[in-house]
């Protein structure tokens, strides 16, 4: 029989995990779907590692680790798929804002064949109007420089255990779980459902952590604004022929004393460019920097449950 294994990404969620890991199960067996619950604390200052232990102690089906530290909602799902043994993988967040019942809809489309099934969000949940701004921003970002519609997409998604493994084998640090589905391809078929309200405890991303992993999943997935710094180089060459022409116009007419305030606005807007193009190349060279050290993804400190291998600093599966 399949196995489907859920991961479910977690920090300071220790109200959530007992009631999630509950209704999950009831849902499953109800179904007679074969399954496991991998639940990651991502260095969470809560108890939500102790709560993860505490249901893992009555149900056979649950597993989990902590990481030493909070490492981000994407090292929390790539842990999780590390210790997934399903044939089937689900990713979901553990405050249940994605519908547990649409889970035996993906599963007979899994079933039927779908290796990638893609939750689709029908709306946005409650959120604030700045919330909505910022991540209708970064969506319209996104999806202009992957070129995908990512708008409606989200972290909740079921593949297969094929799309694990060639996510899992990726080399790279910086990952973007959402479009990294996208890219791999494979058979994909939508499901869709409405964001629920959350359950316990409230949301973990402010204006600015959004704002970061926009911009850090921007670059990790686009070397678009790079090429911007050529296109304001040329923009600045353009108007520099004017000007210069202009300059010597005037040279030539033996009128040449004034222009300090072309002075002033040309070295103004020069450094501003310049500035900006050296940031966005050294941003690139830091997103280099990192993969080239070559650091784990994620540091656990602690597992529970069934869990085979052998924890040394980050988690190695062992054949
Ligand atoms: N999460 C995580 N690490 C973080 C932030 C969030 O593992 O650093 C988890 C969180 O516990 C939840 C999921 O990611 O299960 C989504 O987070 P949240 O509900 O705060 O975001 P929202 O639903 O408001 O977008
Ligand atoms: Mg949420």
């Amino acid at each position: 029989m399949s196995k489907l294994s859920i991961v479910l990404p977690s920090y300071n969620e220790e109200q959530n995990i007992a009631n999630t890991a509950k209704v999950l199960a009831e849902l499953l067996e109800k179904n007679l779907i074969e399954y496991e619950l991998v639940f990651i604390s991502d260095g969470s200052s809560d108890g939500t590692f102790d709560e993860i232990q505490k249901a893992a102690a009555v149900n056979p089906n649950i597993k989990g680790a902590e990481f030493s530290r909070n490492f981000g909602k994407e090292a929390g799902i790539f842990a999780g798929l590390e210790m997934t043994t399903g044939d089937a993988v689900i990713v979901m967040d553990c405050d249940l804002q994605h519908p547990p019942q649409v889970i035996p809809e993906m599963w007979s489309k899994w079933q039927s064949g779908v290796e990638v099934v893609e939750g689709i969000k029908k709306n946005r949940g409650k959120e604030s109007l700045g919330y909505k701004l910022s991540a209708g921003l970064f969506y319209k970002i996104m999806s202009g420089l992957i070129k995908m519609d990512m708008s409606a997409s989200s972290d909740f998604k079921l593949l297969d255990r094929k799309v694990v493994d060639v996510l899992l084998a990726l080399p790279e640090r910086n990952t973007f779980f959402r479009a990294l589905s996208f890219w791999a391809g494979f058979r994909t078929e939508p499901v869709y459902y409405e964001v629920q309200e959350r359950q316990f405890g409230k949301s973990k991303w402010s204006f600015w952590s959004l704002m970061k992993y926009a911009i850090s999943n921007a670059t990790s997935f686009s070397t678009l604004p790079l090429q911007l710094v050529t296109v304001m180089g040329i923009v600045s060459i353009l108007f520099s022929v004017v000007l210069a022409i202009q300059t010597l116009v005037k040279y030539i007419s033996g009128t040449a004393v004034e222009g300090f305030t072309t002075v002033i606005l040309l070295i103004l807007i020069i450094g501003g460019f310049l500035m900006l193009s050296l940031g966005i190349i050294g941003h690139y060279i830091a997103r280099i920097y990192e993969e080239v050290k070559g650091r784990p993804k994620y540091i656990i400190s602690k597992v529970t449950g069934n869990v085979q291998g052998e924890v040394i600093g980050s988690w190695r599966k062992r054949q």
